[in-house]
């Protein structure tokens, strides 16, 4: 195990840097020291009034694998949400009036939290997952103009790893 902090919830009020017995949890760069957190020992998460650190396993379980059917709705939901932000996006740029620029910029950010979650329900994102590296290879087969290749590639080297 080791700690991660949670800058947004993050004050900067330094109790887990006087508990901290390594040194590890530096406020300045708003980054916990992966390889000077040897202890894991949890003082800065129990001293952490703003529950902005947790402990982490240094690996993760294998997801279980859903049912097809179930798979299948969780994409097609997930389809339907991209599309969703995609108006909502457009909505924000070209509304004329401000209150319906700024709804439609909610439901954008409302629509892209939706699907995200719903990609990680059944394993995209997840680094480890077997469909996280298939989906990036196929996009590296037929990548678009912008397709941002080379970090692509750099991604599934790491993942491969
Ligand atoms: S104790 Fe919590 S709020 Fe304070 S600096 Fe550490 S992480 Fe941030
Ligand atoms: S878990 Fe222990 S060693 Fe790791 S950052 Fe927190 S206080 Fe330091």
């Amino acid at each position: 195990m080791h700690a991660v902090r949670n800058i947004r919830l993050c004050t900067k009020d330094c109790l887990c840097l006087y508990v901290c017995p390594t040194g590890a949890s530096d406020t300045e760069n708003g980054q916990i020291d992966y390889k000077k957190c040897v202890e894991g020992c949890r003082a800065c998460v129990d001293a952490c009034i703003s529950h902005a650190i947790s402990l982490v396993p240094e690996t993760f379980p294998q997801q279980k694998e859903k049912d097809a059917a179930v798979k299948k709705a969780i994409l097609d939901l997930a389809a339907s949400k991209v599309l969703q932000e995609t108006s909502s996006a457009e909505l924000a740029k070209t509304e004329k009036s401000p209150e319906a620029r700024k709804l439609a910029k909610a439901m954008e950010i409302s629509n892209k939290m939706m699907a995200e979650d719903l990609y990680r329900e059944i394993g995209y994102m997840v680094p480890q997952n077997t469909d996280t590296k298939e989906l990036l290879k196929s996009l590296l087969d037929n990548p678009s103009a912008d397709f941002p290749k080379q970090e692509a590639e750099e991604l599934l080297e790491l993942l491969s790893r």
